[in-house]
């Protein structure tokens, strides 16, 4: 897992930003970060990055850009079955890019993965 979407800040930023987001959403005016469509009220969402933190640390941003309100929205989520819990909107073509850096940084940083489920 992820330190980035584990640690305190992270769980800061999500509960400030989050309820921002529901308020956007029960207004119908919260568009997908992913697939830029509504998201309806009573669709599932999560908060994610619109530049993934992987790619943001790459360009040399700081913790408190990569999670800075104006580069997070909501993503459409889906419950999983079987237990597989919440996955993102997209999830295959953001999981592949994901995937890929993740291989590429593997030896030379801490994993960061696209985004945090809860
Ligand atoms: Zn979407």
């Amino acid at each position: 897992m992820s330190d980035h979407h584990q640690s305190p800040a992270w769980s800061k930023t999500v509960r400030t930003i989050r309820p921002r987001l529901e308020a956007q959403r029960r207004a119908g005016s919260l568009v997908c970060i992913d697939c830029h469509k509504p998201i309806q009220p009573g669709e599932n969402f999560s908060v994610g990055h619109k530049v993934s933190a992987a790619q943001a640390k790459r360009m040399g941003w700081t913790e408190a850009q990569i999670n800075a309100p104006s580069n997070l929205g909501g993503t459409h989520s889906f419950r999983g079955g079987k237990g597989a819990g919440t996955r993102r909107c997209n999830e295959k073509g953001g999981g592949q890019i994901g995937a890929s850096l993740r291989i590429k940084k593997a030896s030379a940083a801490k994993r960061r993965p696209e985004w945090s489920q809860w």
